[in-house]
Parts: structure tokens; C-alpha cells; sequence
């Protein structure tokens, strides 16, 4: 009886799919798990491409204050320095994507430029968030069936990765996850700052808190003061870049990590988001404001270094009347805060 269902697995499954599949369990974490999905249909389907991408939708940079113009891009977590791809580029996929609350179904075909085109689509709401475009000559029955077992495997791992990543209110990362990775993360962007030294390059690390927060809940209710943390959360992804990482801290406390900027364009990306906030009309409570601490991040600091002083650049922010942005090495520079200076890698170095 077990050889002969074996047999039939045999017949059904090819047996090298097997390592690929474990490989794919195996992930822990989201880039891990796209990487392994489309490495394996490189490999067992004819496609000539397999991409992946998560759709974000951005404000426009035209976009004038009060009037914020929104558009969908294209963003591949595979190729992180990717800035986003305009949707026009992708003819065949925005309108899969535009129509997607009318589609149930789970992937789609499409011929254009005799070429066979065949998405996947993964839809939150009635929204897409996240796709997979592989492109044949010829669209092939088994390479279908695989597509679509990896792509149902895909979604479930995902689903797993997720629970533990995000914050389920607003659908922003977790602290959690800010704890696990910041790390890796800080390693890279120092890597990469080497490189970029001369262009002044870098990431910085930005901390918001909601003003007055207390007073959103205690008159409208916390129903609505959740209301306004979802919205909050929403104007930051339109607000940020699409590799920007964003995080939910707790309560109404956010975080930020803001990639390929220096100084300036980090102050300038955070005074735009801080004002688009103010101007924003949250429905019952209207008007609400930010203040937000940043530093740039250094290869010398410790994540909870850094944390340390965009908090008190933040709390800076609050004691000299809110809705304002302020840089701790700026403030240190002004005299107005002094330095920290401990947990430096250096004190490490004596050890070596
Ligand atoms: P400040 O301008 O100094 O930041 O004042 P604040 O009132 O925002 O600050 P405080 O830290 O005193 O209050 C934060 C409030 O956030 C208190 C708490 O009730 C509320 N809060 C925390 N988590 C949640 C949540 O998940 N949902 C809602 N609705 N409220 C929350
Ligand atoms: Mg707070
Ligand atoms: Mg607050």
C-alpha cells in the first residue's frame, strides 16, 4: 500500500521538485520566500521571465498640498534598489490590476506582443497588494499546474510570515520585527554607505508620535482613535518611498527607515510627510499632527543608540510646541542637546 502510493506521488510529482519545496518551507522571512518561488519556476517552468512585485499606491510628486494625486507603482522587493516602477510600463498587468475587484479567480492569462502572460495576483480587500508575472512563448499546461502549486504554497507561507511580522491594526511591520532585523538591516545600509561616502548617501532612522493622541480617544472614542492610526499608517505609505521601511512602535508610536538619503533629503521627506499630516481631514476628528525625531544612521551607533536620540530629538519636538521635525546631530551641533556617547563599536574594539 506505501509503495504504491509512492509510486503514484512519483508519477504525479517529479522527484526533484521535492528539495525545492523543502527549501521553500524552510523560509523565514518574506524576500527569502519570493527568492526560493522564483528560483524554482525558473527552473521547472519554460518561462523566459518570472518577477515579482508589491504594488504600492504613491502620492505623485506633482502632487499639490492639500491635493495629493494618487497613483499605483510597481516595486520588487527581489531588487531593492529599485525606486518603483510606473504601472504605464506594464501594460498587460494594470489592467488585471485596476479590475481586480471584479476578478476571484487566482491567476490570470493574458497575450500580448505573442506572448503569453500569466499573473497572480494577491488581493487584500479588493486591492491588489503583491503579483507574480511569468512570461512564455507558449502557454503550457503542467507549467500552469506547477505555477499555480507554488504560487498557493507562496500565499500560505506568506500568510505565516506575516502573523509574526506585522502589526495587525495597521498592517505596518511590528516591533518585533524592527528587533529582528534591525541588525542586518543597519549592516547593509553602513555597507553600502562605504561605497557611497562621497555622495554623503545614507539611511536615517526617524521616530513619530501622534500628538495629543489621549485627547483623540477620550472625545471620540477609541474606535476612532484606531480609525485614525489605520489612516496614519496609510498616509505614511503614500508619503515614503517604496524601500523605506515602516513600522508600527506601539500605541501611536511609529518608526522609520529611510533609505539613500542624507540629512537634507531626510528633513525634507519628513517635514513633507509631517505637513501632509497636518493638513489631512481624519473624518470625525479632523485635524491631527506628528512630531518626529531623526538621526542619521552611522556605523559607529547601536540600534537602541540610534532609538535613543530620535527619541530625544522627538521629545525635543514636544516640549517646543509639537508638529515640528527636529535632527538630534543638528540639535547637538546647535548646542541645544548634548551628545551621547556610549555603546559605540569602538568600546568593542578594545577587545579585539
Ligand atoms: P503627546 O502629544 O505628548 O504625545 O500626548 P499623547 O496624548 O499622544 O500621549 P500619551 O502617551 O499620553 O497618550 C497616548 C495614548 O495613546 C494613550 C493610549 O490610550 C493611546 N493608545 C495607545 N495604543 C492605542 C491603540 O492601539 N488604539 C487607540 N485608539 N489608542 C491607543
Ligand atoms: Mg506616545
Ligand atoms: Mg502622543
Amino acid at each position: 500500500m506505501g509503495i504504491h502510493f509512492i509510486t503514484w506521488i512519483r508519477m504525479m510529482i517529479p522527484l526533484e521538485l521535492i528539495p525545492y519545496l523543502v527549501e521553500m518551507t524552510g523560509q523565514s522571512d518574506r524576500v527569502g520566500l519570493i527568492a526560493q518561488l522564483v528560483r524554482t519556476l525558473h527552473k521547472f517552468t519554460a518561462a523566459s521571465s518570472v518577477r515579482f512585485f508589491d504594488l504600492h499606491q504613491k502620492a505623485l510628486k506633482e502632487a499639490q498640498p492639500g491635493q495629493l494625486q494618487l497613483d499605483y507603482v510597481l516595486y520588487e522587493p527581489l531588487c531593492p534598489k529599485s525606486l518603483g516602477i510606473p504601472l504605464d510600463d506594464f501594460p498587460e498587468l494594470d489592467r488585471v490590476i485596476r479590475q481586480a475587484s471584479s476578478h476571484s479567480i487566482p491567476f490570470v492569462t493574458v497575450e500580448a506582443n505573442q506572448r503569453e502572460h500569466i499573473i497572480f495576483t494577491r488581493i487584500e480587500g479588493s486591492r491588489v497588494k503583491s503579483l507574480l508575472h511569468m512570461e512564455t512563448p507558449k502557454l503550457n499546461a503542467t507549467d500552469e499546474m506547477t505555477a499555480c502549486m507554488f504560487w498557493s504554497m507562496y500565499l500560505n507561507l506568506e500568510r505565516t510570515i506575516r502573523a509574526k511580522d506585522q502589526d495587525p491594526l495597521t498592517g505596518l511591520l511590528n516591533r518585533r520585527s524592527f528587533d529582528e532585523t534591525i541588525a542586518t538591516i543597519l549592516d547593509a545600509v553602513n555597507q553600502t554607505s562605504e561605497v557611497n561616502r562621497l555622495s554623503g548617501a545614507g539611511a536615517c532612522l526617524a521616530v513619530f508620535d501622534i500628538d495629543h493622541f489621549k485627547r483623540v480617544n477620550d472625545t471620540f472614542g477609541h474606535a476612532i482613535g484606531d480609525e485614525v492610526l489605520i489612516l496614519f499608517a496609510r498616509q505614511m505609505e503614500r508619503m515614503f518611498r517604496v524601500a523605506d521601511i515602516l513600522y508600527r512602535f506601539g500605541g501611536e508610536e511609529f518608526l522609520v527607515i529611510l533609505l539613500d538619503v542624507d540629512a537634507t533629503k531626510a528633513r525634507a521627506a519628513l517635514e513633507r510627510f509631517r505637513e501632509s499630516i497636518a493638513i489631512h481631514h481624519f473624518p470625525q476628528v479632523d485635524r491631527v499632527t506628528v512630531s518626529i525625531g531623526f538621526v542619521m544612521v552611522n556605523n559607529k551607533d547601536f540600534p537602541s543608540d540610534l532609538i535613543e536620540k530620535a527619541d530625544k530629538a522627538l521629545y525635543f519636538s514636544k516640549e517646543n510646541g509639537r508638529n515640528q521635525v527636529h535632527g538630534f546631530d543638528d540639535l547637538v551641533r546647535e548646542g541645544l542637546m548634548a551628545d551621547i556617547v556610549h555603546n559605540t563599536n569602538d568600546e568593542i574594539e578594545v577587545w579585539n
